[in-house]
């Protein structure tokens, strides 16, 4: 097992070069859903909300609790937390406005999770699998390709590998963003690893963080340390972390959402593990859990590759069953916690 703090100061040192960051070459890379909504070699979009009938539904049935829940396989009817939903609630504007989201891969990463959709090469931080983009030509490729869109668009999102071992991307392409198009919203997705990084940019962080047009989503690895430790091949130590981050990014002043993958492994203590989760989260906020989502594991093209990788590690993905793990949680755990109204609420109705 690896010190993930030790590897995210190697891998910054190789994705940022004179003001440039380094991007993952998506295109033809093998991954999906990126694959089918490739934009260009270095950015693809993402619609957060593929619920029959939305699109064509009224902005009121959209907010109602229609497109909330599980559906009857066991899984969620849309994501619960995802840049559409925040963006039109903080800004006060439609949905649809923010339903296609322009995205980009940081190419590095420094957890290797077994579950991972990105192929490792793409989170290596090797740049003969990406490119470097200086915050100036990623907003000029935003702008062309929304110019040709059908849909509108009016979503940035960083994902990864991880943005957090350069928050310098962050903070200079808000800047950039708002010079060139300052009524798009800005979305960041983190591991929440790099809390002494982050640290070192409290400032600049925070300026950015605490706009109405910036929201974060930190996704949680295990719901324990040991879980921690086997999906991300990081030393156990480390699963910590993730709370301080978290921590860290609300104080803030962050509009922040939170991930767990619905891997638990040991089916007869799942619940235990659940529930010392969501207390660890009590512990930053009382209503975090209800921001927090669980996310279902795919077994896309390049996924099932990682899967084989960390089998060989001694890191084989859970067994427990997925569905399982959701009812656990949405229909146990959160109803024991709070009120039918509270779990009524979309995530960014959910004041923290
Ligand atoms: S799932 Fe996210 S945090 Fe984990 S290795 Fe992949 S990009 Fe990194």
């Amino acid at each position: 097992m690896f010190n993930p703090s030790q590897r995210a100061r190697m891998l910054r040192k190789k994705l940022i070069r004179d003001n440039k960051y380094l991007l993952a070459k998506i295109g033809g890379a093998g991954q999906d859903p990126g694959e089918r909504k490739v934009l260009t070699d270095y950015f693809r979009y993402k619609d957060y909300i593929d619920k029959p009938g939305w699109v064509k539904a009224s902005e009121k049935k959209k907010w109602s609790d229609k497109f909330l829940g599980l559906r009857k396989n066991g899984f969620k009817r849309t994501e619960f937390q995802n840049p559409t939903y925040s963006a039109a609630y903080n800004l006060k504007r439609s949905l649809a406005e923010f339903s296609k989201v322009f995205t980009m891969q940081v190419a590095g990463c420094n957890y290797s999770c077994n579950y991972c959709f990105v192929p490792r090469e793409l989170n290596s931080a090797d740049k003969r699998y990406g490119r470097f983009f200086s915050a100036k030509e990623i907003v000029e490729e935003f702008l062309r390709i929304k110019k040709d869109s059908k849909e509108a668009m009016n979503v940035i999102r960083i994902s990864g590998g991880e943005c957090m071992i350069i928050p310098e991307i962050v903070i200079d392409l808000y800047n950039e963003m708002m010079k060139k198009s300052e009524d798009s919203y800005l979305w960041i997705d983190t591991n929440l690893s790099a809390i002494e990084i982050m640290k070192e940019q409290k400032n600049e962080l925070e300026k950015v963080l605490s706009q109405k047009n910036v929201g974060i989503v930190g996704c949680f690895k295990g719901t324990v340390k040991e879980d921690f430790s086997l999906i991300t091949g990081a030393k156990e130590k480390f699963y910590k972390n993730q709370f301080e981050a978290a921590k860290f990014l609300i104080d803030l002043g962050a509009d922040f959402y939170a991930y767990v993958p619905a891997y638990v492994y040991d089916k007869k203590i799942a619940k235990e593990k659940l529930e010392s989760f969501l207390f660890e989260l009590r512990k930053i906020s009382k209503n975090l859990p209800l921001r927090l989502e669980i996310l279902k594991v795919e077994d896309f093209p390049a996924a099932k590759i990682n899967f084989e990788l960390s089998e060989k590690e001694g890191r084989a993905i859970s067994k427990t069953n997925q569905e399982y793990v959701f009812d656990l949680w949405y229909n146990k755990l959160l109803l024991k916690y709070y009120s039918e109204e509270a779990l009524k609420k979309f995530c960014c109705e959910i004041e923290l």
